[in-house]
């Protein structure tokens, strides 16, 4: 389980908090309301997997499926050590929620597994991989529940889990997960969508407040395939990035530092980020997010910023590339503080827009070219920044709550259309 941070709620409540609140704002009936509260169904699965060593362990798996009433659930699947039924449940509300927000035909879902992917060799955490998959094999499907990389998971595992897939109903299914490698039907652009998302919602503010991207210190907590991605793009964009960490600490230096080089570190090399030689100070991934800058971006995980030091953060923007680093006690000092908040639920929709493009390219057969990818990426992206930024400014709620709002809306608008099947 993860750390309880005492006076906080759990990820799942915390989840439901800014729900609740939306929910009374736009005054849903009261079917709706418990319709959209509840996740469709949550499975439990225990995977056996032989070790190399020869030993069997047993695993603990979930799939929980929030929605299907836009669409397939839709949901990365994540292998941490601390991952719980709680935290899944509420990754896969946030799926619900993000895909209306961004306005793409998915529902949301997520999946996790209880393990160390860094203390697993490959041919374990394909065993695991497999055998997860294959636990699941009647829920998932192109049109059921499409799952997607997330922490600890990456475009190998998808491979993996298309193959199980494509092995149990005899046929090639590409669209049964995104985030693939490019050879086996992968997206151009997917690996990058997160972090470009990301930077697109930091332009479309740095425009909004009149402000030079060559003037905006940058501090990016997770160097993983969002804060990675969105370092790298945000450096050649012109920003100037103070700050960066990983699980191994934080690097703050007011100079800016060369993410290209950085990354040939981390990534080209195999060695920890705080260890990188022309470094800067060195310091912990949490205390970093303290640091003054104008735009904070914690792209690593959940519950980083909290009742107890949401009175610590200096920005002028904080943009959630992560899921859930700020806990719903921590939304009214944020607010009160005049920092501009682009929520998870919108800044982070990059990945689930082109994991849909990649969807739909699968089920054409019929490939786009980067900058196609990218350039309808882009659209969505704006598109529905305008729109939360306008609700926020229409109906005096944050951007948080007008997100919310936006995407309750849609599902519920879909919902009534639908009805209620007894
Ligand atoms: P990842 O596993 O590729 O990278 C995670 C990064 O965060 C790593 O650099 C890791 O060292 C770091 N990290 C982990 N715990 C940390 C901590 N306590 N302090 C500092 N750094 C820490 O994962 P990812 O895919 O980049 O996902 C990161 C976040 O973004 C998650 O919340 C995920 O749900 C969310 N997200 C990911 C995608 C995607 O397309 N991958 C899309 C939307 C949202």
């Amino acid at each position: 389980m993860p750390t309880p941070i005492t006076g906080e709620m759990s990820v799942f409540e915390s989840a439901e908090a800014r729900f609740e609140i939306a929910a009374r704002k736009l005054g849903l009936e009261p079917g709706l309301y418990q319709y959209m509260k509840y996740p469709e169904r949550e499975i439990t699965v225990y995977i056996p997997v032989a070790l190399d060593n020869g030993q069997m362990q047993i695993f603990t798996g979930y799939r929980v499926l929030h929605s299907t009433v836009r669409g397939p659930g839709k949901g990365g699947i994540r292998f941490a050590p601390d991952v719980s039924l709680d935290e899944v449940r509420a990754l896969a509300a946030w799926m619900t929620w993000k895909c209306g927000v961004v306005n793409i035909p998915f529902g949301g879902a997520k999946g996790g597994v209880i393990c160390d992917p860094e203390k697993l060799s490959k041919s374990e955490l394909e065993r695991l991989t497999r055998r997860y998959t294959a636990q699941l094999v009647d829920w998932f499907g192109p049109e059921r529940d499409v799952p997607a990389p997330d922490i600890g998971t990456n475009d190998q595992t998808m491979a993996w889990v298309m193959d199980t897939y494509a092995m149990h109903v005899r046929s090639a299914t590409t669209a049964v997960v995104t985030g693939k490698p490019l050879d086996l039907g992968g997206s151009q652009g997917r690996r990058e969508a997160t972090g470009r998302g990301v930077m697109i919602c930091c332009d479309k503010a740095v425009a909004k407040f009149k402000m030079k991207r060559e003037k905006c210190r940058v501090i990016v907590q997770g160097f993983g395939n969002v804060g990675s991605n969105v370092a790298m793009l945000m450096h050649e964009a012109g920003y100037k990035i103070i700050g960066i960490a990983d699980i191994h600490g934080g690097l703050y230096n007011e100079n800016g530092f060369d993410i290209p080089k950085v990354h040939e570190w981390v990534y080209g090399q195999s060695k920890k980020l705080p260890d990188f030689p022309a470094g800067g100070e060195k310091m912990g991934a949490q205390e970093l997010l303290f640091r003054p800058c104008d735009i904070l971006i914690p792209a690593a995980t959940e519950n980083q910023i909290t009742a107890a030091n949401a009175h610590r953060v200096d920005c002028r923007i904080l943009c959630e590339g992560a899921n859930g680093p700020t806990t719903s006690h921590a939304d009214s000092t944020i607010g009160q503080k005049g920092i501009f908040i682009l929520p998870d639920i919108l800044a982070n929709a990059g990945g689930v827009t082109v994991s849909y493009f990649e969807w739909v390219q699968d089920r054409q057969g019929f490939f786009w070219r980067e900058r196609e990818v990218n350039e309808r990426l882009q659209d969505v992206m704006e598109q529905s920044f305008d729109q939360v930024v306008h609700y926020a400014e229409t109906h005096r709620v944050d951007n948080r709550i007008a997100a919310y709002i936006l995407a309750i809306d849609r599902v519920a608008r879909a919902l009534k259309l639908r009805g209620f099947y007894a």
